[in-house]
């Protein structure tokens, strides 16, 4: 049994901490050691291992200080510019974290090292770092459309119920993106609605879900009629490619 809590970094960064009832923790992407270590030792844990989903400073700025700490074993992609980690992984490879089984998949377009990671079980639990966000995508500060739709369609794939943990509390203003994409969209109107209710509690949107998002995020929906008609009424679109359609919202949220 292992619970999930997130650990909130920066302004808008979470790090999701990961521990089994022996005490042992592992977290994803810890920009920042500080925040994690008061976590790590108010739940009197251990940490064991940590998940790092790319390069980015907010995700990996308190790897050295955790490493001298505690000296966790961790799990990061190739890219050699990331200091530290001992188990490089790649599309397809599997990783063991406090028992359990991930599998691995390559998801560049934010960045070119960026993977995700995928475990199958009850629920099956993704870590996407800034890949997939609730109700939006990362920024393509590295990929291009094509790559980072592909990306995406790989975690369209995974089952509805998978629980999907993002970096960031950027919810909100995905969702208003979303509307401007999409504003007959139902099931997007009820979403911004409970968005804005759990923030108002001050609690996380996230971990969403999958089924939420194939319903809702404008990225994962670009072979929705729905959301092409939407985009041609507005006189944004003039070829209906997916390739083309992501690039256009992409583009588009870019300068929101
Ligand atoms: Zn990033
Ligand atoms: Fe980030």
């Amino acid at each position: 049994m292992v619970n999930i809590h997130p650990v909130p970094a920066f302004s808008d960064n979470y790090i999701w901490l990961l521990h089994d009832d022996q005490g042992r923790a592992a977290v994803v992407d810890p920009g920042d050691a500080n925040p994690v270590i008061t976590e790590l030792e108010a739940r009197e844990l251990q940490l064991t291992d940590i998940i790092i989903t790319h390069h980015h400073f907010d995700h990996v700025g308190g790897l050295a200080q955790l490493r001298e700490s505690y000296s966790p074993r961790v799990h990061g992609p190739h890219n050699p510019g990331i200091e530290g980690i001992d188990n490089r992984l790649g599309d397809g490879d599997r990783a063991q974290v406090l028992g359990l089984e991930f599998e691995v998949m390559a998801v560049p377009g934010h960045t070119l090292d960026h993977i995700a990671f995928f475990h199958d079980g009850d629920p099956p639990l993704l870590f996407c770092g800034d890949t997939l966000f609730a109700g939006g995508c990362g920024r393509l500060f590295e990929g291009d459309p094509p790559m980072m739709l592909r990306s995406l369609d790989t975690l369209a794939a995974l089952p509805a119920p998978t629980r999907v943990y993002c970096a960031h509390e950027y919810t909100l203003a995905n969702l208003e993106f979303a509307r401007a994409v999409e504003p007959g969209n139902a099931a997007l109107r009820q979403r911004v609605q409970d968005a804005q209710d759990t923030r108002a509690r001050a609690e996380p949107t996230v971990p969403s879900d999958i089924a939420l998002e194939l319903a809702t995020n404008p990225f994962l929906r670009c072979r929705e009629p729905a959301l092409v008609d939407s985009l041609r009424e507005q006189g944004r679109l003039d070829d209906a490619s997916p390739e083309r359609v992501f690039a256009t919202v992409r583009g588009w949220k870019d300068s929101f």
